[in-house]
């Protein structure tokens, strides 16, 4: 998409502290750091930032009613975006995921927002349905030339649309389309069904959380299941059932699955019965509790474990709520402790992107010290690797495992 027609480029002056910012390749630059602007900008075009002595900057989507005022495509040498260089951004993304996968697994991620190049823009395969996801409005403009990419890249496959709730009114009222949209391929009504590491499992990919299913964990769950065998599992929110298939394929001696939402657990035993050819998986007995993890963790000590799973979903959506959701994991923590059996595990992630990996680590490690257990701690482990994060907010999955 090209600017307004016979306007000047939209060209931004910014002052020396996002200068320094941006030379560092970090992908956003906030309103408040524009000094000069040669005019107003339009939704989705594209803004050329130079610094104080005018010397390009970077280039990205301009958002004139987000703090986040441009989102960065490019920055470095000077480089003019035309569809040719659409066309090579997007098959250099996707080569990265070269070799990454076998066809035991079909769900992962082919672009990862910022830290692939395309921020606020996630795309997701599961099987042969693609699940493309934006977080920005500044998209919205350039649905069409995006999606015509995508279709040259897979012209069979399904693709489905997916707004971040933020965008979902402007969507609607000024480019007609919503949450859900199928824009290529056959309708569909409910779950599609892709495997993961020989697993099958269904995403929710119309209208569930993220894309429909939480691939960021893929490796935390094959590590679960090679500690898992002849342990009583508790997977504490839940979700489908993801760690808790992992560990029935590894030999638990069962596992209990904990969500406060009934729609996940009914999604997890249906993926349970979507892997009874597996005969770990068949024989493991499966329990599933609908209850808030935080209340029942607390209050239910006599139910013992040996491996313990805590992945609840961001604490600290905002950064005034930093301090408040360190405070939460540490209780978590805490409480899970007292369910777990000698020689249990403690698998402990976070998904907050605001408390930092080590701010985490310390709160898990400090409040299992102060139950008067004693531990080895195993490893610690971040993103799978079709998530790269190459920016500081972009690590927000980190994980502990603490040996009792
Ligand atoms: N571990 C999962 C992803 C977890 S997402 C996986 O590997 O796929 C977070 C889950 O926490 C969601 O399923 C959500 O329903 C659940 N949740 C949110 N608040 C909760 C609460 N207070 N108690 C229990 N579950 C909760």
């Amino acid at each position: 998409m090209n600017r307004p027609e016979r306007l000047p480029r939209l060209r931004l002056r910014v002052g020396a502290t996002a200068e320094t910012i941006l030379r560092s390749d970090h992908p956003w630059l906030f309103a408040d750091s524009v000094r000069e602007q040669n005019r107003a900008g339009e939704l989705g075009e594209l803004a050329v930032i130079f610094d104080r002595n005018d010397k390009f900057l970077a280039v990205g989507l301009f958002d004139p009613d987000s703090p986040l005022r441009v989102r960065i495509l490019h920055s470095g040498k000077p480089q003019s975006i035309d569809p040719a260089w659409w066309q090579q951004h997007f098959a250099e993304s996707i080569a990265k995921r070269t070799g990454l996968f076998d066809d035991k697994t079909t769900g992962y991620r082919l672009i990862n927002g910022e830290s692939d190049g395309w921020p606020g823009l996630v795309l997701d395969r599961y099987g042969t349905t693609l699940v493309m996801k934006l977080y920005t409005a500044a998209w919205l403009p350039r649905l069409e030339e995006i999606v015509a990419l995508v279709v040259g890249g897979w012209p069979h496959e399904r693709l489905v649309l997916r707004l971040s709730r933020n965008i979902q009114g402007l969507a609607k009222t000024q480019f007609q389309i919503a949450d859900g949209d199928i824009l290529r391929g056959p309708p569909l009504d409910g779950p599609v069904v892709f495997l993961e590491n020989g697993l099958s499992f269904e995403a929710e990919v119309l209208r569930g959380q993220k894309t429909g299913f939480f691939l960021d964990q893929r490796e935390n769950r094959r590590r679960l299941e090679s500690l898992a065998r002849g342990r009583a599992v508790l997977n504490a929110f839940s979700f489908s059932g993801g760690f808790s298939l992992y560990a029935a394929r590894g030999g638990a001696r069962s596992v209990t699955d904990l969500d406060i939402s009934q729609h996940a657990l009914e999604s997890a035993r249906r993926n349970f019965a979507l892997n009874q050819s597996d005969a770990a998986v068949a024989s493991c007995p499966h329990e599933t509790i609908q209850a808030d993890a935080f209340l029942w963790i607390a209050a239910n000590a006599q139910r013992k474990f040996d491996l313990i799973v805590l992945d609840p979903p961001s604490l600290a959506k905002r950064e005034g709520e930093r301090a408040g959701a360190i405070q939460a994991y540490g209780k978590l923590a805490r409480h899970a402790v007292a369910h777990l059996n000698a020689g249990g595990i403690l698998v402990a992630a976070s998904c907050s992107a605001h408390v930092s990996s080590d701010e985490f680590f310390a709160m898990v490690r400090e409040s299992v010290r102060g139950t008067g257990r004693r531990f080895e701690e195993l490893e610690t482990t971040a993103h799978a690797p079709d998530h790269p994060a190459t920016f500081p907010e972009g690590h927000y999955l980190k994980c502990v495992y603490l040996k009792l």
